[in-house]
């Protein structure tokens, strides 16, 4: 059997229920749009738009308040582009109000923090226009490993003086690493050193609520991902019988305003494994 081209997300996927697994990626069953999935997608679109902004003839007088005002207006447009998608979600007024204005305050701290960063800039001698340009990141670059059958999608490339850094953006709640994020920048650094035969010095994840965090990459985090995505391979590439994936109930199966997508095919309360 072949091995399938993993990703960060089918790994931790795995590793969070080998039954979810199953159910999305052999059996390939539709996943459910969700508030929060849609809501990512319009905050990394507006991030993507962002830098792509022509600036120059942006005076370098007020121009916090420029910078504000078209990530205002980018919001506002994704979130039009996007409203087939949210409708899907029947969300009432109130519901869809909320999540638009949760978004715009994500936006505009993350906006806060690349004045702080074009102002650190400008102070070493930059012009508003060199400051901008020097900050803007490759982004939305996909990898792909044909030796270790994993891809990912990195939102940012950031090449400063001597250092590259590599950002993901989430709007989680919870400002901290856990597992599963680790295990994401531990596969983005190793696709990055397979690809240009140098380790990037940090990875982290921009807290859209909060702000950014970075850890340094050395070899203990490719071998953290080196180890994880052989141990999916390892069961994956040998079989597909559901009976080999089995449940892990745990709270996230159902919780107090939600379910796992495969809840209703899985039954995990009225069956045993
Ligand atoms: S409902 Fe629970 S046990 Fe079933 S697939 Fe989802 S996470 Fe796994």
């Amino acid at each position: 059997m072949a091995k399938r081209v993993e990703s960060p997300s089918s790994l931790n996927t795995f590793k969070q229920c080998k039954r979810k697994y199953y159910y999305q990626y052999v059996e390939k069953l539709p996943t459910l749009p969700n508030i929060h999935q849609v809501r990512g997608n319009i905050a990394h679109s507006c991030l993507e738009d962002f830098y792509d902004l022509d600036i120059s003839t942006v005076n370098e007088d007020g121009f916090e308040m420029h910078f504000k005002k078209e990530m205002q207006k980018m919001l506002l447009m994704q979130w039009m582009k996007y409203k087939p998608r949210l409708q899907v979600l029947k969300l009432n007024k109130d519901q869809e109000r909320f999540y638009f204005e949760e978004t715009m305050l994500m936006l505009m701290n993350w906006t806060g923090h690349f004045l702080n960063d074009v102002q650190n800039e400008m102070e070493k001698g930059k012009s508003l226009q060199e400051a901008f340009k020097a900050l803007t990141p490759i982004r939305e670059m996909r990898y792909q490993s044909d030796n270790y059958s994993v891809q990912g999608f990195i939102d940012a490339i950031h090449h400063l003086e001597d250092e590259v850094h590599i950002v993901d953006y989430k709007t989680n709640a919870k400002f901290d690493f856990k597992d599963s994020i680790r295990l994401q920048l531990a596969i983005y650094s190793l696709l990055y050193f397979e690809k240009h035969g140098v380790l990037p010095s940090k990875v982290g994840i921009f807290f859209l609520r909060q702000k950014l965090k970075m850890i340094s990459v050395d070899e203990e985090l490719l071998k953290l991902a080196q180890r994880e995505i052989e141990l999916v391979h390892a069961h994956t590439s040998i079989t597909e019988n559901i009976f080999d994936y089995p449940r892990t109930i745990t709270p996230l199966c159902r919780w107090s305003t939600g379910e796992c997508d495969f809840y209703k095919t899985c039954k995990p309360h009225n069956q045993k494994n």
